[in-house]
């Protein structure tokens, strides 16, 4: 069996708090999203040319001592389903935790993996509101993908509430006209009840593969810290709620 490969950053401290992982990029991802700054990870190759999973198993194996879990991210992982889920139970066989950073386009995928026993950890993009026209303009949904996405939004606060799985962290990155109101904000965080974190992140103008995106500002930290208060009063339910900005990291917000 083949992945569409992007790369393997064999120890990470960042893609799952408080754990060590290693972490695959898988290549291809369904959306558009102006912001993207993975164009490298969009674009998945014809099928066949990837890469032999085994080489990959080879690679869990040998970070294996130094790592609490594997993390799958992209590009989007689910594209891939079966080279995931083979991946995915070779991580659990040798006693590691699994997590994906998933965009939503594929719940049905998600659910499965779950139902399977192969899923410790979900992180979820929510771009927007789940409302469609705000949701195309922050990643070119179309209207069956943002279907998909509201069924994933749902599905993972199911199995976060129903306990299986033992992790959930939602991110929105904001940019200038994307997510930037504190009623985008409040309207997210009113969706995703049940998730144990849920991220306002600094979107970064200067690394988007869009001209439009490139030159617009950054929005600042104070910004990002009233939408994250502003998220906090919506929701009751989400455990911590954090701003994640490029020059100081991770703050809770309380
Ligand atoms: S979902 Fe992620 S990888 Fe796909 S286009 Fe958007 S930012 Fe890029």
């Amino acid at each position: 069996m083949r992945l569409n490969l992007g790369d393997i950053v064999p120890i990470s401290t960042l893609d799952w708090p408080g754990k060590v992982v290693l972490v695959v990029f898988t290549r291809g991802c369904p959306l558009r999203c102006p912001y993207c700054s993975n164009g490298r990870f969009i674009e998945a190759p014809e099928d066949g040319e990837g890469t032999d999973v085994e080489q990959v198993r080879a690679r869990i194996l040998d970070a294996a001592d130094f790592i609490d879990g594997v993390v799958f991210s992209g590009g989007e992982p689910f594209m891939q389903p079966m080279a995931l889920k083979e991946l995915a139970s070779y991580a659990k066989g040798i006693g590691l935790l699994v997590g994906v950073h998933t965009n939503g386009a594929y719940p049905d995928r998600i659910g499965s993996m779950a139902d399977d026993g192969l899923l410790d950890s979900v992180f979820l993009d929510v771009k927007a509101p789940l409302e469609y026209e705000l949701y195309r303009a922050a990643c070119g949904a179309d209207l069956t993908t943002f279907e998909a996405i509201k069924r994933s939004v749902a599905l993972c606060c199911g199995l976060r509430k129903g306990q299986k799985i033992r992790y959930l962290e939602a991110r929105t990155t904001v940019f200038r006209g994307i997510g930037d109101k504190p009623s985008d904000i409040e309207k997210i965080a009113r969706a995703i009840e049940f998730a144990d974190a849920y991220v306002v992140q600094q979107g970064r103008p200067e690394v988007a593969m869009d001209e439009k995106i490139k030159a617009l500002d950054a929005v600042p930290r104070n910004e990002l810290l009233s939408l994250a208060a502003a998220a906090r009063k919506a929701s009751k339910g989400i455990g911590s709620i954090k701003v994640r900005t490029h020059i100081f990291g991770d703050e809770v917000v309380e």
